[in-house]
């Protein structure tokens, strides 16, 4: 059974985090959705103490295991309890995502980066490249996956990994695109990005490995940076790989299947990957859609509208109607939200719940954005208030870490006991 109720020291936390969100991003706003691409220094600045606050107590725990402290075998060992640090994340992603989404994704952190080294890597391999994240200049964390012909269906993806007999190192080539970070990371850091190649092309899904990829490696290039509808300040980018020369054991993992958990290998690490990055894909929507609704409620409010609960409904006017369904509709899947994180805090697999949520997220907040430029007249339409900019915002939740179409898909073929095969 998952309580729902939030520890008070993570409540003090986010209480932390939304004055970040008021002082370092809301005003930032407009300005960096306007001037795209522009890197937000207060919000960074701010930030990045925290992260490696955060990053040094998280690798205190992987040594803890990786040091006998654990109560399995190879360093894989689940700590005792729930880990509320994952629910301490989630709820700073979504107010982070209150002040500004764009702004929220430029957070220097290993962000899905680190998600995916902590998912297929070894606890020596998670002490080694996230240990960078706790000192020197700010750093970011990037994934690739996504390839021009390999996107929803990513196992079928060309980029190649191929090890040099000769010096015992891959050779990296290939293509990604629409990497979040990639510049920031690659770039503009020595940050780090995992990224997903196949080490042989007739294999598979069963091919596929995951690698590290360090700031400033030589072979990287950005091919191209997007401009985008939403989340402006952040960066998205397409990479070319070539030669890229990478020490062996960046390979995320073992070659060696029996020295690693059967969920973690391959292909198996990054759909791993995908259950901690959804629910936090599904916070971030939460956050905007919050931004929003209290917004909403507030002019409205000016307007002298304000709900009363106990009306039956079909007293209700269609304004308060409306406003009624963006709160259910928002209370409905962040408790989807925090039902998958507190799975993952108790070590529980959380598939199902990471899909049903991001799914969930991902449509309210679309469709409670579009109701508030629709509520709001038009000042929603303005650009002098945000709610324009939210709504722009909202829709890459439908898009990013597996399409709604997809996380549908991963439901459906879940509840009905369907095969990848047998339901596409
Ligand atoms: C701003 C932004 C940031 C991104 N960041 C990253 C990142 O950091 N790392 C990364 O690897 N990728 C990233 N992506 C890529 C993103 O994950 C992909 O765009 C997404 O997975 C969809 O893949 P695709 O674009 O190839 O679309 P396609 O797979 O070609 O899909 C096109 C449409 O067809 C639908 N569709 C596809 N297959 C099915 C099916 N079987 N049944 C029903 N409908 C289907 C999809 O839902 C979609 O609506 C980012 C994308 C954007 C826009």
């Amino acid at each position: 059974m998952i309580s729902f109720e939030i520890p008070e020291s993570i409540v003090n936390q986010s209480q932390m985090t939304k004055m970040v969100a008021e002082q370092a991003m809301r005003p930032y706003s407009r300005e960096l959705d306007e001037h795209e691409h522009q890197r937000p220094e207060a919000f960074v600045n701010m930030t990045w103490p925290f992260t490696q606050q955060m990053m040094k107590s998280a690798l205190k725990g992987v040594e803890k295991r990786l040091h006998g402290n654990g109560n399995g075998s190879n360093g894989h060992a689940a700590p005792k309890g729930p880990d509320f640090s994952i629910l301490g994340f989630i709820m700073m992603v979504e107010q982070m995502s209150w002040g500004d989404a764009g702004q929220y994704l430029c957070l220097p952190h290993p962000m899905l980066g680190g998600s995916a080294v902590q998912a297929a890597g070894t606890p020596e391999q998670q002490l080694r490249f996230l240990k960078k994240f706790t000192e020197g200049d700010p750093k970011w964390g990037a994934m690739a996956i996504t390839e021009p012909g390999a996107g929803s269906d990513n196992s079928s993806m060309r980029t190649t990994a191929i090890l040099d007999p000769d010096t015992n190192e891959w050779i990296l080539n290939g293509e990604k695109i629409f990497i979040t970070n990639g510049k920031l990371a690659l770039e503009e850091s020595d940050g780090l990005c995992v990224v997903w190649a196949t080490i042989d092309p007739e294999a598979g899904r069963a091919g596929i490995k995951s690698f590290v990829v360090e700031g400033n490696t030589p072979g990287v290039s950005i091919a191209k940076q997007e401009h985008k509808l939403g989340i402006r300040a952040s960066d998205t980018v397409a990479l070319h790989f070539d030669n890229v020369r990478l020490p062996f054991d960046n390979m995320l993992g073992t070659l060696d299947a029996s020295k690693q958990p059967a969920a973690n290998r391959g292909f198996k690490g990054a759909m791993k990957t995908f259950d901690a990055s959804r629910p936090a894909v599904a916070a971030s929507a939460m956050g905007i859609a919050r931004a929003a609704l209290e917004f909403t409620r507030d002019k409205l409010a000016e307007e002298g509208i304000v709900l009363d609960y106990t009306k039956p409904r079909h007293e209700l006017t269609a304004v308060e109607r409306d406003l009624m369904e963006m709160e259910a509709r928002h209370k409905g899947a962040w408790l989807l939200t925090l039902r998958a994180v507190g799975m993952m805090a108790h070590g529980e697999s959380n598939r199902l719940a990471a899909s049903m949520c991001k799914f969930r997220a991902g449509e309210a907040v679309t469709w409670i954005t579009q109701k508030a430029v629709e509520l709001l007249g038009p000042m929603g339409y303005s650009r002098e208030w945000l709610a324009e900019k939210w709504m722009r915002d909202a829709k890459i939740n439908d898009i990013y870490e597996g399409t709604k179409q997809i996380n549908q898909l991963i439901i459906a073929r879940s509840i009905l006991g369907y095969s990848r095969r047998e339901l596409k």
